[in-house]
């Protein structure tokens, strides 16, 4: 390159506008011109191509990989960190949603509901083959009564806490044999508590298994679509209450107590 050249190039470097590169790189192709064209790009080493590549991908594996194991310690965790369900109860729900054995119900809607008996009430299939069943019942003799049907969660909260310190349980106890709020199936205004009339001293306790109505009812309940809800040992750890049958003759009573199959069929 001549010094003339050299003298126009740096003029033309010194033009450039404050800033911008314009002339410099007009400065650059007009001496790329100058370059056989063979020897103008020089291929980058492939070593370093490997390398800068190889970087890039153990990067992008290593984010890959923590992302993936942070979703695998979370996932499990999530239950713990978020607060606990229930307000007052320092208990957690389980992977399969249940909080000291109860699984999570939603409350029935008002609109649904229809009385069985004075100050009782459950939805309206429910009711009526409730009111078909003791009405079954009473022709054979049998006299069943409702002792308790729909609660709503409010009156299960009290039942809970209220109840269970009157009678100094403490929540892991009183779970035993009462739901906490939002996880009882009188919620859903499928399940109704039954007694015997002619035995009201076995109203609530395992006593009234040596009932008429608790036969009548084992022989004849499933026709009307109730089961018991918590047998002996049943899988959800509940204790044994012979007088709460719910009510599944329904596809919504069905898949809401699904749950609750599933688990005693996943059990041996
Ligand atoms: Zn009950």
């Amino acid at each position: 390159m001549s010094p003339r050249a050299t003298g126009r190039d740096s003029r033309e470097r010194s033009s450039a506008p404050n800033g911008s590169t314009r002339g410099l790189r007009a400065t650059r192709a007009g001496a790329a011109a100058d370059i056989p064209l063979a020897r103008r790009s020089r291929p980058q080493p492939s070593g370093k191509a490997s390398l800068g590549s190889r970087f890039r991908w153990s990067l992008f594996g290593s984010l890959l990989v923590g992302s993936l194991a942070v979703a695998l310690v979370l996932g499990p965790l999530r239950p713990w960190l978020a607060p606990p369900p229930v307000s007052g109860l320092n208990a957690r729900q389980g992977a399969d949603g249940r909080l000291l054995g109860h699984f999570p119900y939603p409350e029935a809607p008002v609109a649904s509901l229809v009385t069985v008996a004075p100050g009782h009430q459950l939805r309206e299939e429910a009711a009526q083959e409730l009111l078909a069943m003791q009405r079954a019942a009473a022709d054979d003799g049998v006299q069943i009564r409702v002792i308790s049907a729909f609660r709503n969660v409010a009156l299960q909260r009290h039942l809970f806490f209220e109840v269970g310190a009157e009678r100094n349980q403490s929540p892991e106890v009183r779970a035993r044999v009462s739901a906490p709020p939002g996880f009882s199936e009188h919620s859903t205004g499928y399940a109704v508590d039954l007694g015997d009339g002619e035995r009201p001293q076995t109203n609530l306790s395992t006593s009234f298994e040596s009932t008429e109505a608790f036969a009548w009812l084992q022989a004849n309940a499933a026709r009307f679509h109730y089961q018991l809800s918590f047998p002996a040992n049943n899988p959800q750890g509940v204790s044994y209450e012979p007088w709460h049958w719910r009510f599944e003759g329904s596809t919504d009573a069905l898949s809401l107590f699904e749950p609750a199959h599933r688990l005693g069929r996943a059990l041996p």
